[in-house]
Formats: C-alpha cells, sequence, structure tokens
C-alpha cells in the first residue's frame, strides 16, 4: 500500500472535549477517513465492520491494517447483532455513534435487494435499539444519502424537499431510515443527525464508483459507456472530497446534543437533523472522464448511450446552507484538484493485480492538467 495513498489528517490537540465514538463501518471507505480523523484529534474509537463482500474485501483488510496502525480497535461483526452490540457499548460508554456501515450502491439492489434491507433497514434498527437503552443513550450521527431526492427534479436540493420518489431500492432503505429515525427520536428521546451525502470520491474510495472502473478501463483500452439524459442533457454529479465530508462529520458530531432517554424512556425533547453534505457545484460525467485523460494521458474509447432506468438519477445538486449555517460545513476542494489527491491506483493497486504503469509524483504535478 502506497504512502500517498494515506489520509491527511493532522493530529491536534482538540479543543473538544474527547469523545467515546462507535464507527460502523470503519472499514468503509467513509468510515475508515472518519475513524482515523477522529482518533487522530484524541477521540475514543472503537470500529466496527463486517466485511461483506460486496467489494473485494482486501481493500477493507488494508483499510484495517491503516486503522490499527492509528490505534483505532477494530471488532468485526455485524449491526444486526445486538448481544454484540449491548456487550460493546456494556464494555465502553460510547457517547456517540457515527453509523456510516450500510448496503451501499444503486445498481446492486437490482442483484441483492435483501442485503439492503438487512443492512439499510434491519440493521438500522437493530443499532436505535440498542443505543436507546443505554445508559447513557449516546448521540447519534448516520449516513443517508442525496439518492434520497429521487425523481425530484428541482435543483440544488434542499433538505425540505420532496423525497417520496425514490429511483431506486438504495435511496427507498435511505428514506426509509430517515423515517425510522424520526421514530427513535420521537419515542426515546434519541438525538439523531442524518447526513445526505453526495457521491463522495477520494483515496480508499469505493471500487464500484464510476472514477474507478473508467479509469480501469481507460488504462485497459477497453470501451466505457456515457449515459445521457433526455435530449443529450448530461447526466451530472455533485462530486464530494472524502476530506470535506469527513469535516461535515465532525462538525455535526460536535454539534450533536445529547440524547434525552433512559433507560428505553424519553425524559425531554431530543435533536432530530438532515443535512445535506454535497459540494454545490455538479460536474458532468463527460467531464470527470476528460480530467482522468489528461490524468492517465491515454484518450478514452466512450461510447454515449441513453440513460437506462437501472436506478441512477440524472443530476445531483446540493444546497448547503443549512449544513453551513448549523455545523460549519464548508467544501473546498473541487473535483479536478480532488482527482488528483486521490490517486485511483491506491485502490486499483490492491485489488488489481496489475500496477498501472503511471509515474503518481509526476502525474500530481503535471503542468497538463486541466
Ligand atoms: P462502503 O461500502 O465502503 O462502507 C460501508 C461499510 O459497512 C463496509 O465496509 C461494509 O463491510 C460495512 N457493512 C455493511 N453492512 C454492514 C452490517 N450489516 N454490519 C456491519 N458492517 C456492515 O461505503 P461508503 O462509501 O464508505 O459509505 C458509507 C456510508 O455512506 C453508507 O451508509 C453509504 O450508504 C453512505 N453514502 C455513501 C456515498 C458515497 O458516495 N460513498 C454517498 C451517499 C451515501
Amino acid at each position: 500500500v502506497r504512502q500517498s495513498a494515506t489520509p491527511r489528517y493532522s493530529s491536534s490537540s482538540s479543543s473538544a472535549k474527547a469523545r467515546r465514538v462507535l464507527v460502523t463501518g470503519a472499514a468503509g471507505f467513509v468510515g475508515a477517513h472518519v475513524s482515523i480523523a477522529l482518533k487522530r484529534r484524541g477521540d475514543g474509537v472503537v470500529g466496527l465492520d463486517n466485511y461483506n463482500k460486496y467489494y473485494d474485501p482486501s481493500l477493507k483488510r488494508a483499510r484495517t491494517d491503516l486503522l490499527r496502525r492509528e490505534g483505532v480497535f477494530i471488532v468485526e461483526g455485524d449491526i444486526n447483532d445486538a448481544v454484540l452490540l449491548r456487550e460493546l457499548f456494556r464494555l465502553v460508554k460510547f457517547t456517540h455513534v457515527m453509523h456510516l456501515a450500510a448496503q451501499a450502491g444503486v445498481r446492486y439492489a437490482m442483484k441483492n435487494p435483501a442485503s439492503y434491507v438487512h443492512s439499510n433497514i434491519a440493521g438500522l434498527v437493530s443499532l436505535f435499539e440498542v443505543c436507546k437503552s443505554a445508559n447513557p443513550q449516546p448521540a447519534i450521527v448516520w449516513a443517508s444519502s442525496s439518492s434520497v431526492y429521487g425523481l425530484n427534479s428541482k435543483v440544488p436540493f434542499s433538505e425540505k424537499d420532496r423525497t417520496d420518489q425514490p429511483a431506486s431500492l438504495y435511496a427507498a432503505t435511505k428514506k426509509a431510515g430517515e423515517e425510522i429515525a424520526h421514530t427513535y427520536n420521537h419515542i426515546y428521546g434519541l438525538s439523531i443527525t442524518g447526513l445526505r451525502f453526495f457521491t463522495v470520491y477520494g483515496p480508499w474510495g469505493r471500487p464500484d464508483m464510476a472514477y474507478f472502473f473508467f479509469t480501469k478501463d481507460i488504462l485497459k483500452g477497453k470501451q466505457i459507456s456515457i449515459f445521457e439524459g433526455p435530449n443529450h442533457s448530461s447526466v451530472a454529479r455533485d462530486f464530494t472530497y472524502i476530506d470535506d465530508i469527513v469535516k461535515g462529520c465532525l462538525g455535526a458530531l460536535d454539534t450533536a446534543k445529547k440524547s434525552t432517554g433512559s433507560g428505553g424512556k424519553k425524559m425531554g425533547p431530543a435533536q432530530l437533523r438532515v443535512f445535506n453534505l454535497g459540494n454545490t457545484s455538479p460536474v458532468p460525467v463527460s467531464k470527470l472522464v476528460s480530467i482522468l485523460e489528461k490524468l492517465l494521458k491515454v484518450k478514452a474509447k466512450k461510447k454515449i448511450l441513453p440513460m437506462p432506468s437501472n436506478g441512477d438519477v440524472l443530476f445531483t445538486h446540493a444546497n448547503i446552507s443549512s449544513a453551513t449555517r448549523e455545523i460549519g460545513y464548508k467544501p473546498s476542494t473541487d473535483l479536478q484538484t480532488g482527482v488528483i489527491f486521490m490517486n485511483v491506483f491506491s485502490t486499483l493497486t490492491i485489488i488489481d493485480v496489475v500496477v498501472p504503469p503511471v509515474n503518481i509524483a509526476t502525474m500530481a504535478s503535471s503542468e497538463e492538467v486541466p
């Protein structure tokens, strides 16, 4: 694993009071980055992950090696295992839960719908059940998704917009998660903050994301498909760099109020929030491909196709004014800079046998970068 792929969070003597945080999905892309950031600022972190095979678990193991070197305590297990969760809460009086474990991915829902119900609905309820009975009850920050906006075409998406038209089962389970959060807040006094992430990218990223399979296929000289909307309109995403997402997660954690329940009973009004964490500047997927072409110095073989009905939406664009105001969220990385920082090869070298014949250092400092 190359040193250049290591996330760049500085150790700091944060003035924030040290917290005891359970991070679920810690071996995942976002979970690993958030765990390291929390640990480096002095919080106690226990990471939980079931190492499922949605994508190559060797990438999750590689992230875990990194986490262990940082001093993060890792437990292998499933959020549906209430016995394990209760034992963890007995051993560590968690002040916060950063819940990032989920079945991610939009298209995979057509192959394995049960995995979405297992992790994103049953798993969420299992975790909330244990949190509700814990003493103290932790404040919870969890990952929802921009996909809840579904077929809503009013952009930029604001938290008040309609979310009743999910375009995929993934989106439906995230939307259900938000409704479930409402009930646990209402009945049991759990403090819950949902974060709607917008297409996150960065080092150690998920290999099922477009930027990885585009890079792989461009390097192999394979044709890539770029989808377009009606009347040749661009399909665009509000790509958001992982360091910005991590700052948003920490901002949400630091402004989370205490839960107000005890012994499974609500004792007072509790905090319930939801925020968009996006970049506020959607980029057409074709532009992402041209950035990759210039970095790789290889021309992609492109095929333009109409967007199929596979759960993806045409366009995402976050309004982040609420997150900026309430949790101090201010993304600062544009796509081109982020793509250079992310070093796609860090993931490709772990999951692929063949290391691409490109010098990363030269690539990152190239003046030909657009
Ligand atoms: P990821 O797949 O890399 O990480 C999720 C981790 O959770 C994996 O390591 C997986 O093994 C673990 N996991 C899944 N089900 C589990 C279970 N039942 N018990 C224990 N562990 C389990 O995905 P990610 O990109 O890091 O996403 C993190 C969160 O952010 C997810 O909730 C995802 O839905 C959400 N999200 C991500 C994006 C994005 O662009 N990456 C966008 C919107 C929302």
